[in-house]
């Protein structure tokens, strides 16, 4: 006979904590702690199978169940020396569910289960107080009421705060037992005009109807939408918790609280929690009287903490926390009761807790010996550092939330809104902070945003230029908040009712991709001993290298400072767009004179040798990875008429020629269009002219440094096997030239981005030519699903609201498609080249989930924006340990 039910308390624990799947959390926790000796009213689970049988067999409970859950109540009434539904002693239960993960959206708790009009009375007589037996019915009516007939729980609060005001009662402690006994009429009154049926009187039917009701709320539209969003399988079930009640509503010698083993937002090693005397559970939740703190060292003047009032269940108390702790190796929530000065635990879980608290208690709990290192580098999770690093908003701070966008680029900043990247310059070169608003950035606007607090954008993706380039800039950025409309001329964005005009505040969240009115308070980061201590026992254990893609001495030195080990991606097309660049370059586009357009090139080589030598500087020979000029050239012309007079005056041309050149050059889609070698190829002055600088710099910086420096010249946008033997030769060649005219030599990889399908496939082929690929998987990515990584934004959220996609696959890789083409580049290119360095520099590098990915198909370093370094870090270093668990080789 299938065994549907388990007992827990008072020496019969037929459950364990590794039992969780079946109990679900909360019973395996009771069945432990109880196991363990703590005190923990007895009670039973009725198991998550029975969950899934139910739902199997059309919402019809397995034939032996009620049998199981008579026998295991008998038990709980022998132990207890009460019967269920007895007139003179009552017992009574909670009844409460418990999944494997904590879900909200279900049923969560009955409390006072077993009483009626018969039973009220007997719970008077047994206790000697009628005020506390009418309290906890009128509770009972209102919890099952609300939770398991659908009776708006504000109905019943209408009717006390009524009964209050009639009556000139402030405080519920001070209402009697024969006013909590016209109470309980009312509420039965309601309950039977808005439910359509009586609220029940037999306790049976009672524990029926709640089991029902816990069981019924797994399949909830609220729950259904949590387990989706969480990819928790409708098939885990929940269990059914029923447990012997005890009270902390019984007098001032009863309390019900909640405490941490550790301080939750912190992490210090302090006993922190809230309680309240002659409460129940729900008191301390609902706000109507207000908690008092625990330890005396926490509490303020006027504040009653529970190491005086209660200072005998408090000690037992600090005695429970040093158990469990020790006992489950994790900060602990714990739920407790006490009644008549006796302590009862209800439940113990692992604790929520911010980021710094769970670095703060990893660290200390590696230290205290109660867990390994690894432990500990399991235990912080990897995206939570965000929070650590940038600024946050003030949890306690009002908002007025405006709309919400993409989470592109974490942190939050306030500011006044502007619409131009010069407006932008400006005000903040006034020490203005600034939220730089576009319906989307091109190159243009780095300047701009550079200078701004954060970015704000209509369109676009996780990739697309506002997104990337705020990434590595460490800017906040909410990026395609559609429901924005930007106009320009006139000054002004409008979200609904609102509209708000240049130089008013907005707050953004680049966490959540929040976009608040006005100015939200935000706190600032403070990196701790405790964060360089868990990086470097990382870094003990990673297998993979941690680069990041930067091109700026800013960012570059951000990058080192948070550990890089290297520079993976510097996108040279961002060094273009200086103000002593821009017209060199637009020159060099649109000349249609050799000589001239020779003179533009050969002016921005210092430039760009200056460029790459701050980089090899900062480096100080650690690997740097250029890449030669990627985006199609219409990105850098010019748009404005004052800019085109400009380039016109320069050029000795009419405005409308070079309008028409401009014109000439623009690209129905130039993603897909006249960029990365194919420009190379065409106009190959342009790669010589950057190769030279390169070489020109490293040669500088060695002899400087006197140190080795060895450039890494990257290729973008390869499809074949020709494109980068051709560019390859062609750069050897004016390297050749650069290393005699300095009379020295230099070591040099030069490599390529595998970006395209076509070059994954053909990896084995253009490996041939390659010392490296670097895999940009932001390319790949669209290139793969043929989705643009700059418009996505306008549709990509609905496929993951409705479970088309499980992830946007511009933030975390695709492993089936995306994945699958970069396993294949792996093997390919290692079939050629055994060791061939491998790297990604799209955006996945930063990314937790993709990281593993990349661990696991045996890439050499991940390069990622400058501010996800830490994450990355840590990341490889859980991949790696996972993956020396799977393959049995525990380090
Ligand atoms: C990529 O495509 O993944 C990449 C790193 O290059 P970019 O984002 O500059 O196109
Ligand atoms: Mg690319």
């Amino acid at each position: 006979m299938t065994k549907w039910v388990y007992s827990f308390g008072d020496g019969l624990n037929e459950g364990r904590a590794e039992m969780r799947n079946l109990l679900g959390g909360k019973g395996a926790n009771l069945a432990e702690m109880a196991a363990n000796g703590l005190p923990v009213p007895p009670g039973f689970t009725i198991t998550t199978e029975v969950c899934s049988a139910f739902y199997e067999n059309g919402r019809k409970y397995p034939a032996e169940l009620e049998a199981q859950v008579n026998e295991a109540l008998r038990r709980v009434e022998q132990s207890m020396g009460l019967r269920f539904g007895d007139a003179t002693a009552p017992l009574l239960v909670s009844v409460r569910s418990g999944a494997r993960v904590s879900m909200p959206g279900m049923m969560d708790t009955v409390l006072n289960l077993g009483l009626n009009d018969e039973t009220v009375e007997g719970l008077a007589r047994s206790s000697g107080d009628a005020r506390f037996a009418w309290d906890s019915y009128r509770r009972f009516i209102q919890m099952y009421g609300s939770v398991v007939m659908g009776v708006p729980h504000h109905h019943f609060e209408d009717v006390l705060e009524q009964f209050k005001r009639a009556s000139r009662v402030e405080d519920d402690t001070a209402i009697t037992a024969e006013q909590w006994r016209a109470i309980v009429a009312d509420y039965r009154h309601l309950i039977s005009t808005h439910a359509g049926t009586e609220f029940p009187t037999s306790p049976q039917d009672q524990l029926w109807g709640a089991i029902g009701a816990v069981f019924g709320s797994w399949m909830n539209p609220r729950a259904n939408t949590y387990r989706k969003l969480h990819e928790i399988p409708a098939s885990w079930g929940t269990a059914v918790n029923v447990q012997s009640m005890v009270f902390g509503n019984m007098g001032d010698d009863c309390a019900t609280g909640v405490c941490f083993t550790r301080d939750p937002s912190t992490g210090e090693n302090i006993f922190y929690g809230e309680y309240l005397i002659n409460a129940q559970g729900e008191d301390v939740v609902a706000g109507i009287r207000t908690p008092q703190p625990m330890a005396c060292a926490r509490a303020e003047a006027g504040q009653h903490p529970m190491e005086t009032t209660l200072p005998q269940a408090y000690a037992e108390l600090l005695r429970v926390r040093s158990v469990l702790e020790t006992h489950y190796k994790d900060m602990q929530d714990i739920e407790f009761t006490v009644q008549r000065n006796v302590l009862y635990i209800l439940q113990t879980r692992s604790g929520k807790r911010t980021a710094a608290a769970a670095l703060k208690i990893a660290i200390d709990m590696a230290r205290e010996g109660l867990i390994t290192q690894e432990d500990a580098i399991r235990r912080v999770p990897a995206s939570s550092l965000d929070q650590l690093l940038h600024p946050t908003l003030d949890p306690k701070a009002e908002r007025v939330q405006l709309t919400r966008g993409l989470p592109a680029s974490p942190g939050a900043a306030a500011g006044a809104v502007v619409f131009s990247a010069e407006e932008c310059e400006a005000r903040a070169a006034k020490g203005e902070d600034v939220i730089l608003v576009r319906i989307e950035t091109s190159p243009e606007d780095v300047h701009g945003m550079h200078a701004a607090r954060g970015v704000l954008t209509t369109r676009g993706g996780m990739t697309s230029h506002a997104a990337v380039v705020a990434r590595g800039m460490g800017r906040v950025c909410v990026a395609g908040a559609g429901s924005i409309h930007v106009d320009y001329a006139a000054g002004t964005m409008t979200i609904g009712a609102h509209t708000i005009a240049q130089g008013e505040w907005i707050t953004l969240d680049g966490g959540t991709g929040a976009v608040y009115l006005g100015r939200v308070p935000t706190i600032a980061p403070a990196l701790s001993d405790d964060f360089n201590t868990l990086m470097g026992w990382a870094d003990s254990v990673r297998r993979l290298g941690v680069r990041a893609n930067a091109e700026t001495p800013d960012d570059a030195a951000t990058a080192r400072r948070f550990g890089a080990e290297g520079i993976g991606l510097a996108r040279t097309e961002h060094m273009f767009f200086g103000p002593d660049r821009i017209g060199l370059v637009r020159q060099m586009i649109i000349a249609d004179d050799e000589l001239v357009r020779q003179k533009a090139i050969a002016g921005l080589l210092p430039f760009q040798r200056d460029d790459f030598a701050s980089l090899f500087r900062i480096m100080a020979g650690l690997p740097v990875t250029v890449r030669l000029l990627d985006p199609p050239l219409h990105e850098f012309l010019p748009h404005e008429e004052a800019e085109m007079a400009e380039v016109a005056q320069a050029l000795g041309k009419s405005v409308e020629e070079v309008r028409a050149r401009c014109a000439a050059l623009a690209e129905t889609n130039p993603m897909l269009g006249h960029r990365g070698c194919r420009l190379g190829l065409t106009s190959p002055e342009i790669y010589a002219m950057q190769v030279r600088a390169l070489i020109q710099a490293a040669v500088i910086v060695e002899k400087e440094l006197g140190k080795p420096i060895r450039p890494e010249i990257m290729i973008p946008l390869v499809a074949t096997q020709a494109e980068l033997a051709t560019t390859r030769r062609a750069a050897e060649d004016e390297i050749a030239r650069v290393l005699k005219e300095e009379g020295t030599n230099l070591n040099y990889y030069i490599g390529t981005m595998i970006e395209l399908p076509r070059a994954a496939i053909q990896a084995d082929k253009i490996a041939e030519y390659a010392d490296f690929f670097s895999f940009g998987t932001n390319d790949l990515t669209q290139t793969t699903f043929g989705l643009s990584r700059d418009d996505a934004g306008s549709f990509l959220p609905y496929y993951v609201d409705n479970g088309l996609l499980p992830r946007d696959p511009f933030v975390s890789i695709d492993r089936d498609g995306v994945g699958a083409l970069v396993r294949l580049g792996v093997e390919r290119g290692r079939q050629t080249c055994p060791d061939l360095k491998l790297g990604i520099c799209g955006e996945h590098g930063g990314d937790p989930d993709s990281i593993a990915f990349f661990e696991e198909v045996g890439l050499d370093y991940v390069s990622c924006s400058p501010f996800r370094v830490p994450v990355a870090r840590l990341a490889a270093a859980q991949a790696a340990l996972a993956t020396r668990n799977r393959v049995g080789n525990p380090a």
